[in-house]
């Protein structure tokens, strides 16, 4: 069975429909200020900001931590996955 995961936070769902059906903790313009996004990359065993190249083995490890190249400056939002 397919998993898909959010791109803010990493979470697993079993379908679109429930992962877009909820609020997001870590959505950009605040916890809980809009729905999950669905990652649109493969599962992988390890995971790149697309900003800094960091890697981490999992979204939710890697969207926990803030980017020191984020576009909004530096430490101003969170490491993104990279697809
Ligand atoms: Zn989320
Ligand atoms: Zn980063």
């Amino acid at each position: 069975m397919a998993n898909f995961y959010c791109e803010y936070c990493g979470n697993k769902y079993s379908s679109v429909s429930s992962l877009t059906a909820n609020s997001c903790s870590r959505h950009p313009l605040g916890s809980n200020k809009g729905k999950h996004k669905l990652y649109e990359g493969s599962e992988k065993s390890k995971y790149t900001c697309k900003y800094c190249g960091n890697g981490y083995s999992s979204i939710s490890s890697l969207t926990a931590n803030s980017c020191s190249r984020h576009p909004n400056g530096s430490n101003k939002g969170k490491h993104s996955p990279a697809l």
